[in-house]
């Protein structure tokens, strides 16, 4: 089965090409056959598209950055023209899995997508403004290109749709349940996958183990996991709960909003841009989002950029306690995502509060580009291990497993 995988972002998407052959899924992640993204976060009125296949073909260029569905269809030209062909036609295609942000209460599990599922994502766009709608693009430009085809929508917040409801209410008035404000948790297509693969890689039984997964990329968020199912989990309502992330401000006093509301200038949309986009690590450092960029600055002695790198690693300390105690102990933590699985000073420094319990990060292992592997030493009383997240993947293995069903 041919299965093309859909990933959109505010100014970027992404896409890749699956083969699923046999009766059964491979125990190891595949490789795409084909992966595109595009990107059109730096240059005004332009985007730049990068395509590689596994037969080594590659392709970038700059392409006008027109309307999502413009850039979709340029994406997958590549994939029967030109050097990165990999199909003869689009018809090859089988079926075409989606990550969608929100799924609110009503989708707990990935869904083939009907025009009922649409008009789901679309209402959900109320609580996910800035990824739902993307979503709902990414489908119907599928439908416009490849017209009836199988689609499947695999949701962010499935993974945690299980929450106690202890984790997810939130102690205001209770009428916020009634009105769906609750905890609904996000990357939790990331955080399922990883902790199904160390309890593959380390040949245990997920069911028997407490793990807590930090997804740290751009944005951040950590759940903690027992019997295969997310208990706890650090983003909220909305992604913005939780962690410092690279722009975006993660947990603050809710009276701080309030206190600035009613200065003059500020205004709802304002104080959205403030947290979501000029907050967290470029909002502290004043120099950027990337943690690269953070760590090269406070190795020069940047003073704010060493501000940020403290406030994330006491941040990520702080949330790794409380999935702890949630858990009630802990055998394997994971790091994962751009920040998780390439910054070992950030995973040694947050392993080090959490010695007491007998956790000891290899510093060798730590240091050199960790893959799938454990970085704890031998007589640690925690696995640690960096995987590198596959969320990709893990869609087209969703919407295989719905489409065979
Ligand atoms: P997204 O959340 O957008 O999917 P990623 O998971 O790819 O993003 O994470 C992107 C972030 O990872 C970058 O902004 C940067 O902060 C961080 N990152 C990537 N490579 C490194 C590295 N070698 N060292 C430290 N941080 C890195």
């Amino acid at each position: 089965m041919k299965i093309l995988v859909l990933n959109g972002g505010s100014s970027s998407q992404k896409s890749c090409l699956y083969e699923i052959t046999g009766e059964a899924l491979p125990e190891e992640p595949s490789q795409p056959l084909w992966e595109a993204k595009v990107d059109w976060s730096h240059h005004q009125g332009m985007a730049e598209i990068e395509v590689k296949t596994s037969t080594g073909q590659r392709l970038q260029e700059e392409i006008p950055a027109g309307s999502r569905p413009e850039i979709i269809a340029h994406m997958l030209d590549t994939l029967w023209h030109g050097s990165t062909q990999v199909i003869s036609h689009l018809s090859e295609i089988d079926a075409v899995g989606h990550r969608v942000v929100h799924g609110g209460k009503d989708y707990r599990e990935s869904v083939v997508i009907t025009e009922d599922v649409k008009g789901a994502i679309a209402r959900l766009a109320d609580l996910a403004p800035a990824h739902n709608p993307i979503n709902l693009e990414g489908i119907e430009a599928i439908e416009q290109h490849l017209g009836n085809i199988s689609q499947v929508a695999v949701f962010d917040t499935a993974f945690h749709a299980h929450l106690p409801d202890a984790a997810a209410i939130y102690p205001g008035p209770y009428e916020w349940v009634e009105q769906g404000i609750q905890r609904y948790g996000f990357h939790g297509i990331s955080h399922q996958y990883c902790a199904q693969r160390v309890a593959h890689l380390l040949n245990r039984d997920l069911a028997s183990l407490r793990i807590i997964t930090c997804h740290l990329g751009n944005g951040c968020s950590l759940a903690a996991i027992k019997d295969g199912h997310s208990i706890e989990t650090t983003m909220g309502f909305t992604p913005l709960d939780g962690l410092m992330m690279g722009s975006r401000s993660g947990a603050v006093d809710p009276s701080i909003l309030i206190y600035l509301l009613r200065q003059p200038g500020y205004s709802a949309d304002k104080l959205d841009n403030i947290l979501n986009r000029g907050s967290g690590l470029s909002g502290i450092s004043g120099i950027s989002n990337d943690m690269r960029q953070i760590q090269a600055a406070k190795n020069q002695g940047h003073s704010r950029a060493q501000l940020a790198w403290d406030i994330y690693v006491h941040r990520l300390r702080y949330y790794i306690g409380a999935m702890l105690a949630s858990l009630e102990g802990l055998d394997i933590l994971v790091f994962t995502a751009g920040v998780g699985e390439n910054a070992p000073d950030i995973r040694a420094a947050a392993c080090e509060a959490f010695a007491f319990l007998g956790l000891q990060l290899d510093p060798e292992k730590n240091i050199h580009k960790p893959v799938d592997v454990d970085i704890a030493t031998p007589n640690s009383t925690v696995r640690v291990l960096v995987i590198h997240t596959e969320e990709d993947w893990a869609i087209a293995q969703e919407t295989w497993r719905l489409l065979k069903k």
